[in-house]
């Protein structure tokens, strides 16, 4: 570099041995900006430092006043430095002066320096504060330069996230780095967690960035990126995609990203400036989050998220093994913060430990969603740069039901949370109370409770819950969470083991429902205009019958001596049950014949989710053993509107006089043909949709396992006969624009219901 005294490498080299000095922050600091001033041939070098109200302060300087040292405060969006600041990007002036960010501050002294480059100091994509150098003279600094003070400039931002700087920092001014935060993204399962981040994929603390021998560095750079890209091609060829939720689409744009020059460029050239491999791969990968959190653009986004998680595989590579999560150094109360996961590594860690989880990625709807569930963790996802700013070991709260996620809470935030918890705990306590107790209303009606399952994670809470059985066993996510394609010997022991747990209770299994938004990461999609509409579940099992028979058969013979109950997904019309059901008939032939032991029993039913079958239910009830209405889909379809999307999701009332009436006609006719019917949707794990239903007939309502407790509570107390008296003429009405929901408000304040 011309003009330097000794190249960005002798600096770093010089830096590393400031840092390790048993001095003060203050001392260290000073030093350092003596160094890079004198290394740059600039006449100053000043370190900015953001604070906790957002405003950079100046923590030292060479060339500039002296005293302006912690006195010169400046806006975030003030002047040059606030520009850098704010674009997490470099400015580089030959007449800073000029420029329309200028703004002057009479105590620096900084009018007769004309030229100015300033870099951002940047962490995991976060801008910590600014470094900033100036000549007198009007000079261009060359793109080496610049290069150079960004990588001196991940020297202070390691220093910066130390805390170090605490000590020297006014009360209430301290660095941003360390600060509360509230950060808030979509709610994934409720509950409330406090808890120490654990990162699932710890961020690489890099204790040697600085390189002692340039060639070899760059050698192990070049070997990282073989590496990664000959995995990729691998991925690709193979043609199947393992990591769960990667799609081929995803993959060949990793690929292209690994074998563009320009992006291995710039990882080459930080290596150049001094830095070890894996430092360059972080530098890199920063300044990408930095731009990432700034782009508008959906596309660019996507691609910087691309370049994000190409720079992730390239540290896995140059960090082998050590990169492991911690998962078996899992501390008390842990809450999990990932970019994204697939459901089968959420399985892996200790549950007894794991109190939440904080996704960057994940929608209500992924699969890790419903593990989390599953698990009763308190889980928020779409959360950006989440990995970015929590560190490990940060206190952090989780509150599931709303999507707040706390950040190294102040000791109030944390007091009154710790509050709620309690809470939540002695109600828990009371609700274990009532566990043993039979559900029966105030005026004598039975009500069964049965639970939603899937996983044998699931298991435990049956005899947790006290509930009367399973009501839904969805079949599909043990495939949702698989690798690969479970066995069937892999299936017939998971439908084993859920009867083993539930003994004399019933389960209702449901064959598999995948397709919609139920993706099999190991089986390839075919794209559908669609999916909800699409070639799914019961569809998909009827014109591959293969798999639909082999899991009959799985199930018949693990419920070997016992009663079993099957049903189907998304049944359309009666043809399609008795194709379905003629599938059982045949399996049971088939196992007869074969000496097999047959259960005691088989009911065969079906669920109830597409609006069709409204008008089918006679020859419908003819035909099955039971009924289980999915209120999910059947809210749906019936109001045209996606249950994945937010826009719509809650456009539509499922407690409204429509949909009630369409269930009451189903509880109705089902009562008049004496075949149970059970509604397992989430509507009945809200307690005012509990309300309705039994108002309105039902007598089993199948929950998530979380919800027993509640609903049983405000079960006890209900006069069903009061509700249905409520409720009967209100859907009777022909006035329209009936509020259901507020009346059945109204009611529960007035019965003294909690719901
Ligand atoms: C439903 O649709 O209501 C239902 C219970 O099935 P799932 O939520 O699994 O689609
Ligand atoms: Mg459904």
């Amino acid at each position: 570099m011309r003009g330097a005294l000794g190249g960005p490498r002798v600096l770093l080299r010089r830096l590393r041995e400031v840092m390790a000095e048993p001095v003060s922050a203050q001392e260290r600091l000073d030093k350092i900006v003596v160094l890079i001033a004198a290394n740059m041939v600039a006449e100053v070098c000043s370190v900015y430092v953001l604070r906790v109200d957002g405003t950079l302060e100046l923590y030292a300087t060479e060339g500039l006043n002296k005293a302006a040292v912690h006195q010169t405060v400046l806006r975030s969006d003030e002047g040059l430095v606030g520009l850098v600041a704010s674009e997490a990007n470099p400015v580089n002036l030959s007449d800073a002066q000029n420029h329309p960010a200028f703004s002057y501050r009479a105590e620096t002294g900084e009018e007769i320096y004309h030229s100015f480059l300033g870099v951002p100091v940047l962490r995991a994509g976060n801008t910590l504060g600014v470094l900033v150098v100036q000549n007198r003279a009007r000079r261009t600094y060359t793109e080496e330069e610049e290069e150079a003070l960004q990588t001196t400039a991940m020297v202070l931002a390691e220093m910066i996230a130390s805390g170090e700087l605490s000590a020297i920092a006014k009360p209430g001014a301290e660095p941003a780095a360390r600060r509360p935060l509230h950060l808030v993204g979509t709610a994934l399962n409720d509950g409330i967690a406090l808890g120490y981040v654990v990162l699932h994929e710890p961020r690489v603390v890099i204790t040697n960035f600085i390189a002692d021998d340039v060639p070899k560095e760059l050698k192990r750079l070049g070997a990282a990126v073989e590496m990664m890209r000959s995995d990729l091609d691998v991925l690709l060829e193979r043609g199947e995609v393992v990591d769960g939720g990667d799609h081929r689409d995803v993959l060949e744009a990793y690929r292209m990203f690994a074998y563009d020059r320009g992006w291995v460029h710039r990882l080459e050239e930080a290596v150049a400036t001094g830095l070890t491999a894996e430092a360059a791969v972080e530098r890199v990968q920063s300044d990408t989050r930095a731009r990432m959190l700034r782009a508008t653009d959906p596309y660019l986004r996507e691609r910087l998220h691309d370049l994000d998680e190409l720079a992730n595989r390239l540290m896995h590579q140059l960090l082998g093994k050590d990169y492991a999560p911690a998962r078996d150094r899992l501390p008390e109360n842990a809450v999990l913060v990932a970019r994204s996961m697939g459901p089968a590594a959420l399985l892996e860690y200790d549950r007894k430990r794991l109190r939440g989880l904080v996704l960057e990625e994940g929608g209500p709807n992924s699969h890790v969603a419903i593990v989390a569930r599953a698990l009763g963790i308190a889980a928020v996802g779409e959360i950006a740069n989440a990995t970015g700013v929590a560190d490990p070991g940060d206190a952090i709260i989780v509150e599931g039901s709303s999507g707040d996620v706390h950040l190294r809470p102040s000791p109030d935030m944390e007091a009154a949370y710790a509050e709620r918890v309690r809470l939540r705990a002695r109600r828990q306590l009371q609700y274990l109370a009532l566990r043993d107790k039979p559900c029966i209303t105030r005026d004598g009606e039975k009500i069964e409770l049965m639970i939603n399952a899937g996983l044998a994670v699931d298991l435990p809470h049956i005899e947790e819950t006290g509930a009367a059985g399973v009501g839904l066993f969805r079949t599909e996510l043990q495939f949702m969470v698989a690798a690969t394609f479970p066995r069937s010997a892999e299936q017939f022991s998971l439908y084993r083991a859920v009867l083993d747990a539930a003994g004399q209770k019933p389960v209702t299994f449901r064959t598999l429902d995948i397709g919609g938004d139920k993706v099999l990461p190991y089986m390839r999609n075919i794209d559908e205009e669609n999916p909800a509409l699409g070639w799914r579940a019961i569809r998909l099992g009827l014109d591959r019958p293969g798999l639909l028979r082999s899991q009959i058969r799985a199930l018949l013979r693990a419920a070997g001596g016992r009663d079993l109950k099957i049903m189907f997904p998304m049944i359309a019309t009666v043809e399609e049950f008795d194709e379905a059901k003629s599938l059982v008939e045949r399996e049971l032939t088939h196992l007869r014949r074969h000496s097999h032991k047959l259960p005691e029993r088989v009911e065969v039913g079906t669920m109830l989710e597409v609006p069709s079958l409204l008008y089918q239910l006679d020859e419908l009830l003819d035909r099955v053993d039971f009924l289980s209405v999915g209120s999910n889909d059947l809210v749906q379809f019936f109001y045209a509107a996606d249950r994945g999307n937010s826009r719509v999701a809650d456009r539509f009332d499922a407690i409204s006089v429509p949909v009630l009436r369409a269930l009451k006609t189903i509880a109705d006719k089902a009562r008049a043909n004496a075949k149970p019917v059970t509604l397992c949707g989430e509507l009945a794990s809200k307690p005012i949709g509990a309300l309705a239903l039994v108002a309105i007939g039902y007598r089993a309502l199948s929950l998530s396992p979380s919800a027993v407790g509640p609903i049983k509570a405000m079960l006890l107390d209900v006069d069903v006969r009061k509700a249905a008296a409520l409720i009967e003429p209100l859907i009777e009405s022909r006035t329209g624009g009936v509020p259901i929901r507020e009346r059945l408000k109204a009611f529960a304040a007035e019965q003294g219901l909690q719901i």
